[in-house]
């Protein structure tokens, strides 16, 4: 990776500029093409990426392919697709709140790129966090300035390399480095500004763009809860939920954080949890090739005084390789007010926290920031009414964890503190335009309005 030359940032924004202003990038077939070329990049060039992204994280080809590369190259055809449709204008003349005599008056809306736009994103998902934005950003015709995290450098540099050599260098470029980098980028003024990262930066971000009133999209994170039903099938839970943390290593936005348990179903949830993980390492996590790595030494540091300094007791894991930057999926059941429950983890731990019953473990989500997902374990469809009534999250998930993120028609995104706005195909797309309305109003129904005009008389009153 080679950081951008500070000079040259201000350059890149004039230039994205300049471009979006020749009107290039509102063609449809500069967007499709565009978009395919997204697809062909990552077909033509799927192991550089796998490898970049295993130097960086040690992640598994497979999770790699699974998680990333293949929905990204799903949703470039699909955008090329499905792209006329969304950048159609809407006739509204058959809407039902219309009244008839503004029918003939044209109203339309026309979804409109915004500008030249920013899209930054963070080392934990770097395939998909990058190129979902970019993809979004090309479908809506805007011209595109890709901010790559610094933390995943070789990923970074590959993309430094690939998108060059695939995308309209006029529309599209990338900027790396780190925070100097950034806050260059961020003192030019963009059109949208669309970040994925931590809820900190956020508001250094946040303050950026008021400076020019520029519209965000805030992809934020947070402690994701589980709640699970002691009716539930423990084994099946346990499994899920595993699943969902060993996923890179637990660095993942939705990945579940901590799970609330009743005391009866404690030692049964743990057995499975064990039985779970010897399943899917049966010569252990640490040696393992189907599992990822912290990211760095300073998250693996931050994670191990996280277990150094918690109160919890370890039942599950707790085992680290530091050469190696690998940490054991780490179940730890705590009380309330553990360090643990402070902040999100970020890695490979799964807390436990008892509660009376699902009502209090509804309370305890609802006393805290409201999270980008909450993954609930019941077949009760009364107890599920009862915690989408009482919670609120970003995501509502049932009896599984991560799955929503293959479910490409639901829209994706937080509240509160996990971040507001909405991604995935359409949405993101919605992101990078606005709705430009527009009306056509004939000459001939003058007489129909006249009625506007001043002198103000009593006549007016007569409806
Ligand atoms: P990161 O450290 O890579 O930072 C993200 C981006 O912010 C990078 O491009 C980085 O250069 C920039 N940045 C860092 N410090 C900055 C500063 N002081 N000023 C301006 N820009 C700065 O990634 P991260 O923030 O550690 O990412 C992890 C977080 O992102 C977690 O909280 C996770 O939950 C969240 N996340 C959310 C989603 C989502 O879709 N909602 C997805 C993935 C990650």
């Amino acid at each position: 990776m080679i950081d951008t030359p500070l000079d040259e940032i201000p350059k890149i924004n004039a230039s994205l500029h300049a471009t979006f202003a020749t009107r290039k990038t509102f063609s449809l077939a500069w967007r499709e093409h565009q978009l395919l070329q997204i697809a062909r990049m990552l077909q033509e060039n799927h192991k550089a990426i796998a490898d970049a992204i295993y130097a960086d994280l040690g992640k598994p080809a497979f999770e790699v392919y699974m998680t990333e590369l293949n929905l990204m190259l799903d949703r470039a055809i699909i955008s090329a697709k499905r792209v006329p449709e969304w950048a159609a204008v809407k006739n509204l003349e058959n809407h039902p709140d219309l009244p008839p005599h503004q029918k003939g008056w044209k109203p339309r809306v026309t979804p409109t790129p915004k500008g030249a736009v920013l899209v930054i994103s963070p080392w934990n998902y770097p395939l998909i966090l990058s190129i979902q934005g970019t993809i979004g950003a090309i479908a809506a015709g805007c011209t595109i300035c890709l901010k790559l995290s610094e933390v995943t450098s070789n990923y970074a540099g590959l993309l430094q390399q690939l998108i060059p050599k695939y995308l309209d260098q006029d529309a599209v470029r990338v900027v790396c480095g780190g925070v100097q980098e950034v806050t260059k980028v961020l003192e030019q003024k963009w059109d949208h500004i669309f970040y994925t990262g931590n809820g900190t930066v956020a508001r250094i971000i946040a303050a950026a763009a008021a400076k020019h009133l520029t519209p965000l999209t805030l992809e934020l994170g947070g402690k994701s809860p589980v709640i699970i039903d002691p009716e539930y099938d423990m084994e099946l839970a346990a499994r899920r939920v595993l699943w969902g943390k060993i996923n890179n290593c637990g660095q993942v936005c939705v990945s579940p954080d901590y799970a609330l348990v009743t005391p009866s179903t404690t030692a049964s949830f743990v057995e499975n949890l064990k039985k779970a993980y010897a399943s899917f390492y049966p010569d252990g996590s640490l040696k393992s090739d189907s599992y990822a790595r912290v990211i760095n030494m300073q998250h693996f540091n931050r994670i191990k005084s996280l277990l150094e300094r918690t109160q919890g007791k370890v039942l599950m894991g707790g085992g680290m390789d530091e050469k190696e930057r690998r940490i054991e999926p780490t179940v730890v059941l705590v009380k309330p007010g553990d360090v643990l429950l402070e902040s999100e983890t970020f890695g490979p731990i799964l807390t436990l926290l008892e509660v009376d019953d699902m009502r209090a473990a509804c309370d305890y989500v609802s006393a805290n920031d409201h999270p980008l997902v909450l993954y609930v374990f019941t077949l009760n469809e009364q107890l599920q009414q009862d915690v989408l009534k009482a919670t609120m999250s970003g995501n509502l998930i049932f009896n599984d964890t991560f799955m929503q993120m293959d479910v490409k028609v639901l829209p994706f995104g937080g509240v509160g503190e996990s971040g507001y706005g909405r991604q995935v195909l359409e949405n993101t797309f919605n992101c990078f335009t606005y709705e430009r309305t527009s009306l056509d109003i004939p000459p001939e129904v003058e007489d129909k309005i006249y009625l506007r005009y001043p002198p103000y008389t009593e006549h007016a009153f007569e409806v």
